[in-house]
């Protein structure tokens, strides 16, 4: 923990996961003096456990698609230029695993501009009988970036903390956490216990696991299937990985049944093809954070007591408009990203640089103020 450099930082992140060490590392490039703060260490939550694909969202025309497409080319863009060393490229074959899927995979393949092919019969000979009547679509390029190791890269020059944040002050224009004291803070804290009232922002944390091993199976590919299956930038190692426990909270005394959750991907990625020889070489396990609406939030964060007092009738219904609402000062939450962390990292970074730095407005559809209306409706 450095010593020498208490006061003051341009910006205090609190949260050392994708969101936050891409936001760190974007605004510190940025020329910004920037404090870095997680409880448990560089990508120990949710980010630690990512098979961190940078893949495409198989989802219908509209807003989310848009956004998610325009993410997916500016990550593969950042993570091949400024960390090629943790980023390996790879075709990308996505199998639709349920009829909705592939009702929504068919639509997606008639109207992507990204670049797509038939399988060839080599890569045909290695898939299951199940796989291979499915479904799907065969990107030409796919990434997949080292989780950890990218998110480390990222911070190497950035001042970190490992402290618990309990509490945010805002005093005399400059937020102080602990003895730290900057004049912007970021919040990038994923699926944990929020540190202000606000209730009003929906999230959602999604248990996942992702098992690290050698087998002597050649994966020429990065497949997404019931789970995804893929080689790493490690020599040798494929990431067998999926968000699929719903109903599991690391915030209660139940531990994590890992033998079983091992158990569950294994079984899922023999759908796909078979792998000989296992070895399961380490377990990563953490939540993510989705909204509501699936899309991820980036914005100031509404005081809903003040904006109450001030708009009492909002509690009736009664439309305010977002820039008369009451916002904690120059505070930026970053959060939302579902199963698409790494992939929206980099694109909300550069959003977020662009705010702070540059004064430039952040799309309000990614506001987290747009879930405060229907909340404030239902405190009468
Ligand atoms: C198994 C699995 C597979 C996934 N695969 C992919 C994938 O292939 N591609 C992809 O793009 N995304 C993937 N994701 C999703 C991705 O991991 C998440 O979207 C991403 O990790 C969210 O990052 P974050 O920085 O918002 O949150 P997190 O990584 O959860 O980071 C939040 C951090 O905040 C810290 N923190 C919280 N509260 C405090 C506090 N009070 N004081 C100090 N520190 C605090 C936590 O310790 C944590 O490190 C996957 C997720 C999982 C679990």
């Amino acid at each position: 923990m450095p010593t020498s450099k208490i006061l003051p930082y341009d910006v205090i992140i609190v949260g050392a996961g994708i969101n936050g060490c891409c936001s760190a590392y974007t605004l510190a490039q940025a020329g910004l003096n920037v404090a870095l703060i997680d409880q448990d260490g560089i990508a120990a939550g949710g980010s630690g456990a990512a098979g961190a694909f940078i893949s495409p969202k198989i989802s219908k025309a509209g807003e989310l698609k848009e956004i998610m497409s325009q993410a997916h080319a500016e990550a593969l863009e950042f993570y091949t230029t400024h960390f090629p060393q943790f980023t390996l490229t790879k075709p990308l074959l996505h199998i639709a695993n349920s009829p909705q899927e592939a009702d929504k995979l068919e639509h997606f393949k008639r109207e992507t501009t990204l670049q797509h092919s038939k399988i060839d019969d080599e890569l045909k000979s290695l898939l299951t009988s199940e796989a291979s009547v499915d479904s799907y679509i065969y990107f030409t390029e796919g990434a997949v970036v080292d989780a950890q190791g990218v998110c480390e890269a990222m911070v190497q020059e950035i001042d970190f903390y490992p402290l618990k944040v309990e509490k945010l002050i805002h005093s005399d224009g400059v937020w102080q956490v602990g003895e730290l004291r900057a004049k912007h803070i970021i919040l990038s804290i994923g699926a944990y216990p929020k540190l202000l009232p606000i209730d009003y922002v929906g999230l959602r944390g999604i248990w996942g696991h992702r098992i690290d091993i050698i087998t002597s199976t050649h994966i020429p590919c990065i497949l997404h299937h019931h789970v995804s299956i893929s080689p790493t930038s490690k020599e040798g190692i494929v990431a067998i990985g999926a968000t699929h426990d719903v109903h599991y909270s690391p915030f209660t005394d139940e531990p994590y049944d890992r033998e079983q959750g091992r158990v569950q991907l294994l079984e899922k990625a023999s759908k796909t093809l078979k792998l000989n020889n296992i070895n399961i070489i380490n377990d990563y396990t953490g939540l993510r954070s989705g909204s509501n609406d699936y899309l991820p939030m980036l914005g100031s964060l509404v005081n809903a007591e003040a904006t109450l007092l001030k708009y009492p009738h909002l509690k009736h219904g009664e439309r305010v408009d977002p820039s008369e609402y009451t916002y904690y000062p120059n505070l930026t939450m970053i959060n939302g990203s579902g199963g698409y962390g790494f992939v929206l990292a980099p694109y909300l970074a550069k959003r977020l640089k662009e705010f702070i730095v540059e004064g430039r407005a952040i799309d309000p559809i990614l506001s987290p103020s747009r879930f405060f209306p229907r909340w404030a409706k239902r405190q009468s």
